[in-house]
C-alpha cells in the first residue's frame, strides 16, 4: 500500500473505533494529537524502508532510513510482525505516560490513537499480494484473503483508483450513520 493509502485508511480505522467506543474524556488538543498520532502511526511500520515521509521530518533522517534498511535487509520484517506490534505498543507506553503532561493530553487516548494507525497499517498491507510476515523471524507472510491472487497489488490502478476512494467513500457513509455518537465525542472538548 501507498503512504497515502495507508493515511486515510488510519484516519477511517480511528474514526470507526471512536464511534464504536467513545473516550470518557476528551479535550480539543488530545483530539488533535490523536488525529496526528494516527497517521504517525500508520506511516511508522514502513520506517524500515528510507523513503518514509517520517524520516524526512528529522534531521539526517534520510540517511537513518537508509542505515535501518541495511540493518533490516528487506522491507516488511520486524515492523510487520507481532513482536515488532508488542514492542512499539510497550515503547510508546513507557515514553508517552512518563513523558505527557497529563493535564493537558491523555496519553491513553494517544496511545490507542496511535495504535489504531499502527494496526489499521498491517490491515491494510495484509490485503496486499505479498501479505505482512506476523511471525517474523519466522517467514511465513499472511495475507487477507488467504489466497494471494486474490489480493492487492501495491501502487497499481485497483489501489488507487479502487481501494483509495473507496476508503474514503466508506467514511463518508460512515459518519452519516453515525453523527450522533461522533457529534457527541466533539461535545465532550467543549468547543
Ligand atoms: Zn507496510
Amino acid at each position: 500500500m501507498t503512504a497515502r493509502t495507508h493515511d486515510a485508511f488510519a484516519f477511517a480505522c480511528l474514526v470507526t473505533v471512536a464511534a464504536f467506543f467513545p473516550p470518557q474524556n476528551l479535550n480539543l488538543a488530545t483530539l488533535v494529537v490523536s488525529v496526528i498520532g494516527a497517521d504517525i502511526g500508520a506511516l511508522i511500520p514502513d520506517m524500515d524502508g528510507a523513503g518514509n515521509r517520517l524520516w524526512d521530518l528529522l534531521p539526517a533522517g534520510h540517511n537513518m532510513g537508509k542505515i535501518l534498511r541495511r540493518i533490516f535487509y528487506k522491507h516488511r520484517t520486524l515492523t510487520h510482525s507481532i513482536i515488532g506490534i508488542v514492542a512499539i505498543y510497550k515503547i510508546l507506553e513507557w515514553v508517552l505516560f512518563k513523558y505527557l503532561n497529563s493535564t493537558f493530553l491523555d496519553p491513553g487516548i494517544i496511545l490507542a490513537s496511535i495504535m489504531i494507525g499502527y494496526l489499521s497499517h498491517i490491515l491494510a498491507d495484509a490485503l496486499t499480494e505479498e501479505g505482512v510476515p506476523l511471525l517474523f523471524p519466522l517467514s511465513i507472510n499472511f495475507g487477507l484473503p488467504p489466497i494471494k491472487k486474490w489480493r492487492i497489488k501495491t501502487g497499481k490502478w485497483f489501489e488507487n483508483f479502487v481501494v483509495y476512494p473507496g476508503v474514503w467513500i466508506y467514511l463518508i457513509w460512515f459518519v452519516q450513520i453515525h453523527q450522533s455518537e461522533l457529534i457527541q465525542i466533539f461535545r465532550l472538548t467543549g468547543v
